[in-house]
């Protein structure tokens, strides 16, 4: 890389407001930044006593508000351009989303859509989102996505039968109210999927290759590439995840394990929202679509693969990420497949699928993931080590039994 060796970078919501308690700071937030609010969230979220006070503190800071409340998770195309009909009469001038990474993202969407028009369709891809979009304000209910930092949107295009990601500064939220205690509901399946998630935004973004460097962080690169300050979030990401995911699975109360795990998954957002992600990510995609599994599931069920593959091009990170975590015990040599070995161990413990199969993939869709896999052209290029045709192949195949 031509990087010089201290380069640092990092796009990020104007204002990011982390703690217990910081959900009440909705209403004055908000107050500032709009009149007309367009809450994004799905149907459990909204029968929460807990949306209703949110609500409630809106009107109190003076805003007009409506709710959008059939977000369905991974974002069909047809929920979006729902929301867009249903919404454009009331014509918001601000977008809230409020929940997991699907309602987030419905959100960036639909901000886009109000804002510039046309068809979800045509801003896919990282070059498509022509200028600024109205205010954006995202609230996690999962300690996972960190879409509320990102610059990403993910959503599913039926007729398609694929997942494509759409990628512009202009979708990072404005403000980021991370409260630990949303994510207080979270069952043990969801606090595990998502942990994961971030787990694997973290070492994926840490092993991306580093690009030479757009100091001015222009369009034309949306994602910057690895670097000092984007590393630093993803050593955070994974310290965090390992002291506290199994314990959050264990036990849904234990705040001081809800509020590292939520610290962990935006800090992983800071660092993919930069470095990007790569093949765990693109190969997820199809996985996701056919067998119909939760993001994370896919993405963490991959990682020990995807780590595997790539371990001839980033011994010496894994390695340091061994060291973050407190492996010690390793010769030198050996510290990178400890690590890859302690990833496995630990989504093991929290009942991660340890297989494609055992996400309910078939063996004869193995050949279709690897070969549309290629297709998430930004993610394929992101990877450390190269990928072909035969390379997703070896990887699908060892991460199917
Ligand atoms: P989700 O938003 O899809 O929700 C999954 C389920 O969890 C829903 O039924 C929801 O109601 C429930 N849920 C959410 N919060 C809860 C809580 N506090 N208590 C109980 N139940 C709760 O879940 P997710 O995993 O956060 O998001 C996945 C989506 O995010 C996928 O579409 C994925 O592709 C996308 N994603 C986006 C980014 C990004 O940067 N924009 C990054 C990673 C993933």
């Amino acid at each position: 890389s031509d990087l010089p060796p201290a380069f640092g970078a990092l796009r990020l919501p104007r204002s990011v407001l982390f703690g217990r308690g910081q959900r009440h700071a909705l209403g004055s937030a908000a107050g500032k930044l709009g009149k007309r609010a367009l809450l994004c969230t799905d149907e459990r979220q909204a029968a929460q006593p807990e949306f209703h006070a949110m609500v409630a503190d809106l009107q109190a800071h003076g805003l007009e508000v409506r709710v959008f409340d059939r977000t369905i998770p991974d974002l069909p195309i047809g929920s979006i351009n729902a929301c867009v009909e249903e919404m454009r009469g009331f014509a918001p001038n601000l977008v809230v989303g409020i929940g997991g990474g699907s309602s987030m993202d419905m959100a960036k969407v639909v901000a886009v859509l109000l804002t510039h028009g046309g068809d979800i369709r045509s801003y896919y891809g990282e070059f498509a989102v022509p200028g600024p979009v109205m205010p954006l304000i995202a609230m996690p209910t999962t300690a996972g996505t960190g879409s509320e930092v990102t610059p990403v949107a993910v959503v599913s295009d039926d007729e398609r039968g694929v997942k494509v990601g759409i990628a512009s500064p202009h979708l990072i939220p404005l403000v980021a109210i991370c409260d630990p205690e949303l994510t207080a509901t979270c069952p043990p399946a969801l606090t595990a999927c998502s942990g994961a998630d971030a787990l694997t935004h973290a070492v994926e973004a840490y092993t991306t290759l580093a690009r030479p460097a757009d100091p001015m962080l222009t369009q034309d690169h949306v994602f910057v590439g690895k670097n000092l300050l984007s590393d630093h979030f993803a050593r955070l990401a994974v310290d965090n995840i390992f002291r506290f995911l199994e314990r959050a699975y264990r036990d849904g109360s234990d705040m001081e394990a809800r509020e590292g795990l939520m610290l962990a998954a935006l800090a992983a957002g800071c660092a993919f929202g930069t470095a990007g992600t790569a093949a765990a990510h693109a190969l997820q995609y199809p996985v996701g679509n056919l067998t119909h599994t939760a993001h994370g599931d896919g993405v963490a069920t991959l990682l020990p693969y995807v780590m595997q593959f790539n371990r001839p091009f980033c011994a010496p990170a894994f390695a340091e990420l061994a060291r973050t975590v407190g492996l010690s015990d390793a010769a030198e040599e050996d510290m990178s497949q400890a690590f890859i070995d302690a990833v496995a161990d630990l989504l093991g413990r929290v009942n991660i699928p340890p297989s494609l199969a055992a996400l309910g993939l078939k063996a004869d869709q193995q050949d279709f993931v690897a070969e549309n896999a290629l297709n998430a052209a930004r993610l394929v290029k992101n990877n450390p080590r190269p990928l072909d045709l035969p390379a997703m192949q070896s990887i699908t195949r060892a991460a199917f039994s």
